[in-house]
Formats: C-alpha cells, sequence, structure tokens
C-alpha cells in the first residue's frame, strides 16, 4: 500500500533533520528516512565549525562584523572564485542560525567566536563551535527534532534507503521507493521531495567521477555514498562545480581501508 506525506526527506544529516523539523512545525505532515541506524549523518565525524557576521556573541565581545564583512571575507580568500548568489545566501542566514541554535540548547566553546586557520584567516573572530564539535550540534538538534517525532508530525524511520525515484511522462517525480530493515520495497507519494543524503566521499567509484579523475583519499562518513546524487542525476538534475575541487587537508593513507587516510591536517 502506497503512503502519502506532505514531505518526504531521505537523510536525516544536517540539511534532513532541520528540513523536517521546520516542514513539521509549519504543519506538514512528514516522513524522514535514513539508512544509517541513528541520525546524525556527518555530524559524528565534522569539526561542527560555524562561520556568522553580526552575531550577539560578537556585539558582547566588541566585534565589529556583518553580513556584508562576511561575504566580502569570503570572496577576498576565494580570490572571487566562489558563487557569489550562494555565499551571499548562506552570510544572510548564518547569524539567525547561530541564534537559533543557542536559543534551543547549543553549548558553545566560552571563548567563541575565534579565528580558525583551517583556511586562509578571516579578518575577524566569526567562528564557532561546541565542545563535542558536531555532536555538539547533533545534541542540539536530536531534541528539537524529537518534539515533531512525539506530535507526530514527522514518522522518522531508520535503516531504510531511498532506492528509487518514480517519474512521470514528463519527468516530474511522483514517487519514491524506500527499503527498511525487513528488505521490503515500500512506495511513497508526497507534495515534495527532498534528497538530502549527503555526499560521496565514502564512495571510491562515484569519487573520481565527480572530481576529473582524482582519486578518493577521504575522511568521509560510511554513508555518504552518494545515492541520492546518483538517484537525481537519474530523474533529469546535474551536479555542478566540480572545476571546483581543491583538496586542502592531509594525512596517511589507511593501509586496512582503501580510499581513506588517517587523521589530517590542514
Ligand atoms: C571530517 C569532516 C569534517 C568537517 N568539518 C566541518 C566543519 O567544521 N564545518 C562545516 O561547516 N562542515 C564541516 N564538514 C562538512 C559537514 O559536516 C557536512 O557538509 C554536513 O554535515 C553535511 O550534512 P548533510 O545533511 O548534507 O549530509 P550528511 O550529514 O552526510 O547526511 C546524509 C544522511 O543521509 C543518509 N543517507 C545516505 N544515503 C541514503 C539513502 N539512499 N537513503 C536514506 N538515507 C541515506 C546518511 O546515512 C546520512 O545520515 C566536515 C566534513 C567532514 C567529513
Amino acid at each position: 500500500m502506497t503512503q502519502t506525506f506532505d514531505v518526504f526527506i531521505a537523510g536525516a544529516g544536517t540539511a534532513g533533520i532541520a528540513a523536517a523539523g521546520f516542514a513539521a512545525r509549519r504543519g506538514a505532515k512528514v516522513l524522514l528516512v535514513d539508512g544509517a541506524e541513528r541520525i546524525g549523518g556527518t555530524l559524528f565525524i565534522s569539526g561542527g565549525n560555524m562561520s556568522a557576521g553580526g552575531t550577539r556573541l560578537q556585539r558582547q565581545r566588541g566585534i565589529n562584523d556583518s553580513a556584508e564583512d562576511h561575504f566580502q571575507d569570503i570572496m577576498r580568500i576565494s580570490k572571487n572564485t566562489a558563487d557569489p548568489a550562494i555565499a551571499r545566501l548562506a552570510v544572510a542566514h548564518a547569524a539567525d542560525t547561530i541564534h537559533w541554535l543557542l536559543d534551543i540548547g547549543l553549548e558553545l566553546l566560552p571563548d567563541m567566536p575565534v579565528i580558525t586557520y583551517g583556511h586562509e584567516p578571516y579578518s575577524v573572530p566569526r567562528t564557532y563551535w561546541g565542545p563535542e564539535l558536531g555532536v555538539s550540534i547533533l545534541k542540539t538538534l536530536s531534541p528539537w527534532l524529537q518534539q515533531s517525532i512525539a506530535s507526530g508530525a514527522v514518522d522518522l524511520r531508520l535503516r531504510t534507503k531511498l532506492v528509487g525515484l518514480r517519474q512521470d511522462r514528463e519527468r516530474n517525480v511522483v514517487g519514491a521507493v524506500i527499503k527498511g530493515p525487513d528488505g521490503v520495497h515500500r512506495d511513497v507519494t508526497a507534495s515534495n521531495y527532498v534528497l538530502a543524503t549527503g555526499g560521496y566521499t565514502a564512495n571510491t567509484h562515484l569519487y573520481p567521477m565527480l572530481n576529473h579523475g582524482h582519486p578518493l583519499y577521504a575522511l568521509g562518513y560510511d554513508h555518504s555514498q552518494g545515492e541520492g546524487i546518483v538517484l537525481g542525476v537519474g530523474a533529469g538534475g546535474y551536479v555542478r562545480g566540480g572545476e571546483m575541487f581543491l583538496p586542502t587537508f592531509g594525512g596517511v593513507r589507511d593501509p586496512d581501508r582503501p580510499g581513506y587516510y588517517k587523521g589530517g591536517c590542514a
């Protein structure tokens, strides 16, 4: 039997959790599936560093900053290669995102914000993270999502993968096929379909195909297999930005895991 929702979301990482929680709070009935046994995705290994200009934390410390200064710094550091439309969108919402996370309980290290040196440094302290890095963010988002699960607005299914998209003659996506832990394929329909299955840095075959032949030596999350990208491209979408490939982190190849490296440094 086909189940119907307002919003279907594949992937319960940073993007999928936020999409599900906000859609639910705006009245939608949401199905959120994740192939892993727990939510969080790449947040388990992420540094959890977030940058934002014009926050109340900066004001409290007398740091003069704004979304516009943040944007100008991004263009300077990227030597004008950043997509200005995307950069403007990101900086415009960055301070509000930090404030929202703080309001729902995010704990930050006491000396935040700081200047970091993982990339060419910003001109002012503008970067924030918690004591458990990406996990600090997850520990904030989990109870926030749980409220929508408890209210029945979000149906969360773990160990459940998106395995196919159904399309009509005009190639509109009209259904999703999911596979649960019992191995059974089920049809789902929704008014909106969100692919939030993350990246592909655990897929040694897909990685060189999308990065001009560069081989994969990654520190990615095991579930970052690019499955949503493959399905999205198959449905008529496209991937862009491969020409911007820029390897910046280094480490030592892991002899036990081909395609992975151990540790890392900037
Ligand atoms: C080592 C490392 C450090 C990083 N540090 C930072 C940092 O300091 N600051 C920063 O801003 N960014 C950082 N990043 C990047 C950042 O963590 C990611 O960009 C972000 O977490 C991606 O979120 P996402 O929701 O798009 O994808 P993910 O978090 O990868 O979530 C995707 C989810 O989809 C699920 N999934 C995959 N395929 C399927 C399928 N077919 N069906 C159902 N579910 C599926 C996965 O299990 C996963 O839970 C770092 C990344 C790495 C690897």
